[in-house]
Order: structure tokens, then C-alpha cells, then sequence
């Protein structure tokens, strides 16, 4: 059976990470599908976002990166899908996620949508408390893979050098490059 884990990804997580290696297990394919949203504006771009879960999916051997818009059902049907993979951490994601899958069997009977309930380590993760973190010069070195991690310091320290007048969050002017942040962000406790 093919299954489809759609999603935003930007960037890609521990917890998602977790969710994809526990549905390799379960399906014989997992495709992780990165939705091309035109009404959100990403820190990444659609194939930086496929590159960083490509590299951190290397070691298993059935699941694959892609893209798609429009509708997920109907992604899934071109790739012959029968399952729609999301993980669960708190209520809020179970109303959302429940009327999306509810909303896709009004589209498609011939998919259903399969929920992973998030291990307790990753319940509080998400995509924006990453971005969040990073933004106000934490470490993030524990909640991505380390590729991951660099390519959001990276981009952040990009941001603050070219817009200097968005770094009011910033405590210091030492973060403007991307030495001093990389620095910054190796330290644990930070
Ligand atoms: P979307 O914009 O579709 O919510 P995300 O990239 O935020 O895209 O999430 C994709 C899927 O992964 C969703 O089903 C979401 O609930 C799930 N997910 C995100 N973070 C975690 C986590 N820490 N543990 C379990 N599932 C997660």
C-alpha cells in the first residue's frame, strides 16, 4: 500500500522525521508530498524543502520527496495512493485534521486518511516553533536534523544582514553574520 504524507514542511522536523520513519514501517511506500502554497510565504523553497527531507530520509529506502498542489486527493490518486498519512499531536491538530480527512472522503471513498499519533518527545514541535526559536537567535540543533539546522541559521543570519531593521528581536549585533550565530547555536543551553 502507497502512502502519501502530505504537508507544509518548512522545514522539516524531528517530529515529522518520526512520523515518516514509523509509516515506512507500515506502508510499502511513503511519499512525502510538499504542497506548493501560493497564500503562505515560506522560509524555504519548495525544492529546498524537498532537498532537506531527501537527505534526512536517505536511510530508508522506501520513502521518497515530491511536490504537488491542488487537491491531496487527487495528488494521491495520480500517484496511486490509498492512504493519506498525518500525524496527531493535540486536540487543536485532531479538529483540523478531522474535518480535512473528512472533507477528502466527500472528494475520494477510494482513500483513507491514517493517523499517527506524535511520540511524546515531539508533541510540542512544529514547523513554526522551529522558525520561532531560530528567529530570536535559540538553538534549534535538538528539534531538526543538523543539515536542517544550519540551513535556518543560514537564512537567518541572510535575512538580518540584508534587513538590518528587522533585527530588533536580535540581542546582538554579534549575530548579524553567520559565524558568530553558528557559534551561538552550537552552544547547548543557549
Ligand atoms: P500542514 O501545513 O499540512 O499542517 P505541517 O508540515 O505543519 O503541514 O505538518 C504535516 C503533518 O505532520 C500534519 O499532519 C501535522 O499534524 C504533522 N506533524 C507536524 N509536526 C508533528 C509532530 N511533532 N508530531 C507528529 N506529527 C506532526
Amino acid at each position: 500500500m502507497i502512502a502519501i504524507y502530505p504537508g507544509s514542511f518548512d522545514p522539516v522536523t524531528l517530529g515529522h522525521l518520526d512520523i515518516i520513519q514509523r509509516g515506512a514501517k507500515l506502508f510499502e511506500r511513503v511519499i512525502v508530498a510538499v504542497l506548493r502554497n501560493p497564500n503562505k510565504t515560506p522560509l524555504f523553497t519548495v525544492q529546498q524543502r524537498i532537498e532537506q527531507i531527501r537527505q534526512s530520509t536517505r536511510h530508508l529506502p522506501n520513502v521518497e520527496a515530491d511536490s504537488f498542489d491542488g487537491l491531496t486527493v487527487n495528488y494521491a490518486q495520480m500517484r496511486q495512493a490509498q492512504v493519506l498519512l498525518r500525524g496527531l499531536r493535540a486536540i487543536s491538530d485532531f479538529e483540523v485534521e478531522l474535518q480535512m480527512a473528512h472533507t477528502n472522503n466527500t472528494l475520494s471513498t477510494q482513500i483513507e486518511t491514517v493517523f499517527l499519533a506524535t511520540s511524546n518527545e515531539y508533541s510540542f514541535l512544529s514547523s513554526s516553533v522551529v522558525k520561532e526559536i531560530a528567529k530570536f537567535g535559540g538553538s534549534v540543533n535538538h528539534l531538526v536534523p543538523p543539515h536542517v539546522a544550519l540551513d535556518i541559521y543560514q537564512c537567518y543570519a541572510h535575512k538580518y544582514q540584508s534587513n538590518p531593521n528587522t533585527t530588533e528581536n536580535i540581542p546582538s549585533p554579534k549575530n548579524l553574520s553567520t559565524e558568530p550565530l553558528l557559534e551561538i547555536h552550537n552552544q547547548k543551553d543557549v
